[in-house]
């Protein structure tokens, strides 16, 4: 245990930010993380809990308090090794996750809850700044071949896993760059596509192969997925040259919203806008670029991508910015008596909505407005919910000025022809049907074919991509070798 009265004594030290002036200025990131003194304050705080809530709220089961204990202790070298045993990228979720293992840490019950979150992210910004994560190649190899069909957390966590035990990993991205939504959906400023980079040499040195601009299948015609290859393999290639096949394609249809006017100019979904900025701030040209300057913007849709679509439209320099959410707006503070130590309903306020954003709670969208081909406005209603259901209040429509609309109300499935094109069955939402068990799990109905991430379990957290990628990298392990010491 850290300090046995450190939760007594000490309080819980916020990451810093930038200011809002200085950060709006570029793509940068703007987190100022924890000193090694004021982490070690934090890992002071920890209980040492018997039964650590934290480890059980955190999909990936870091082993929380032994971390937290070693930063008191300052011994950061053994707290990276202990990080690294369950996560194989924490500078990506030291950064972007949602950090539910707060919300199950025991001291949130009545006080602030241990800043995990701010540990991890000392723990591996110090490990990479000593040059303590080097790659790990396997002392043998087993001549089995597999391909990781997607490059998201999901396929980076299977792919270094699967290299470690010996296997020779490829890894087919569609797109021109290797990181899924990480590279191309998350804005620069909420985590620098360094990151990435510096983990795919490391797995590069581990034997993992990369091929970018390779699509798997085809997309259907017409598709918005965002697609940048200029070479295709078809599922049959793939079948054929590999032991394993793990489908880590993420959940990449855009939910629409099919009303009067979604046709016009300057309706689009988030990811479209979204990549578009990345592939700009990793230097490269684009033409028609979709921009937010001297616009009135509304971005439909209250979650993470709604707020991506706010910081990066301030950064372009929108002359307004609205945010629309269906449900009413949640209340500030959770009751901890019946959440705790699960992930609480509760009003949640990003740094991009406090750059600038107007929010609307309990509205919905009945037609985009236009003129000359172009939308210019937004018609809205006030809704409430009764019994559950949607009802829109009388009188209550409203145009709201708009040049730009950005839709970003979530993703509905995967993209169908890849799961069709290996015969992959679906489950009642449109995903690749796999289960999670320790025994068989991960595995479709296809031989060989395994999946995990987002294209299994629907859209969801880069922890938990990452956890589905290293449980799917094992199952695939026991398959080729008849057993596996990768942990799950
Ligand atoms: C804008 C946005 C912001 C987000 N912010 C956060 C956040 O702050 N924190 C958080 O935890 N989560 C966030 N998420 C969710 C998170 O990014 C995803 O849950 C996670 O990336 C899923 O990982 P994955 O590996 O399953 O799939 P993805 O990251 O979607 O990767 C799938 C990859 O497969 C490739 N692919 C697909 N089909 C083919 C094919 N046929 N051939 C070759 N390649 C193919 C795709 O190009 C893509 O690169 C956000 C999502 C979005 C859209
Ligand atoms: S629940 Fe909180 S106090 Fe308890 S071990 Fe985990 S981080 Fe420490």
């Amino acid at each position: 245990m850290g300090k046995v009265t450190g939760f007594l004594e000490y309080e819980r030290i916020e990451e810093g930010y930038e200011g809002v002036e200085t950060r709006l200025k570029n793509y940068k990131e703007f987190v100022i993380g924890l000193s090694a003194e004021q982490a070690q304050v934090q890992g002071a705080r920890c209980m040492d809990c018997g039964t650590p809530f934290c480890n059980n709220g955190c999909p990936v089961n870091n082993i929380i308090p032994d971390f937290n204990d070693l930063v008191y202790r300052n011994d950061w070298r053994n707290a990276i090794t202990v990080l690294h045993t369950t996560n194989n990228f924490p500078e990506f979720t030291g950064r972007i996750c949602p950090a539910p293992c707060e919300a199950a840490c025991t001291l949130n019950v009545n006080d602030d809850p241990v800043g995990i979150k701010s540990i991890e992210h000392a723990i591996i910004d110090r490990a990479w700044a000593e040059g303590w994560v080097v790659p790990q190649p396997p002392k043998a190899k087993t001549g089995k071949k597999v391909a990781v069909i997607g490059s998201g957390p999901a396929g980076l966590a299977a792919a270094q896993q699967l290299a470690r035990a010996g296997h020779d990993v490829v890894v087919f991205e569609k797109n021109d760059r290797v990181g899924g939504l990480l590279r191309y959906g998350i804005p620069d400023f909420k985590m620098e596509k360094s990151h990435i980079d510096r983990r795919v040499e490391q797995m590069k040195a581990e034997g993992v192969v990369f091929r970018c601009g390779v699509i798997v299948g085809e997309l259907p015609k017409g598709s918005k997925v965002t697609n940048w290859a200029k070479e295709r393999v078809t599922t049959e290639q793939l079948q054929a040259e590999f032991d394993a096949v793990l489908l880590a394609a993420g959940s990449e249809v855009s939910r629409d919203l099919p009303v009067p006017g979604r046709e016009l100019d300057g309706v689009h979904f988030a990811m479209e806008f979204l990549p578009q900025q990345n592939k700009l701030n990793a230097g490269d040209k684009l033409k028609g670029q979709i921009r937010a300057d001297g616009k009135h913007v509304v971005v439909i849709g209250g979650g993470d991508t709604g707020s991506d679509c706010v910081g990066t439209s301030n950064r372009h320099g929108a002359v307004s910015v609205t945010q629309f959410e269906l449900l009413p707006m949640p209340p500030e503070q959770e009751n901890k008596d019946l959440t705790w130590p699960y992930w609480p309903y509760k009003l949640r306020t990003s740094s991009s909505h406090e750059e600038g954003c107007q929010r609307e709670f309990a509205i919905a969208t009945k037609e985009f407005i236009g003129e000359k081909g172009k939308v210019t406005g937004v018609k809205t209603v006030r809704v409430q919910w009764e019994g559950g259901k949607m009802v829109e209040v009388p009188n209550t429509e409203q145009v709201l000025k708009a040049d730009l609309v950005l839709l970003a109300m979530g993703f509905t499935n995967p993209v169908n022809t890849l799961l069709e094109g290996f015969g992959v069955e679906r489950d009642p939402r449109g995903n690749a049907k796999a289960t999670t068990d320790f025994t068989g799990g991960y595995v479709t109905n296809v031989p060989k074919v395994f999946a995990a991430g987002d294209v299994r379990r629907g859209q969801s957290l880069v922890v938990w991509a990452i956890r589905e990628g290293r449980q799917a990298a094992r199952a695939i392990d026991e398959f080729l070798t008849g057993a596996s010491d990768l942990p799950r």
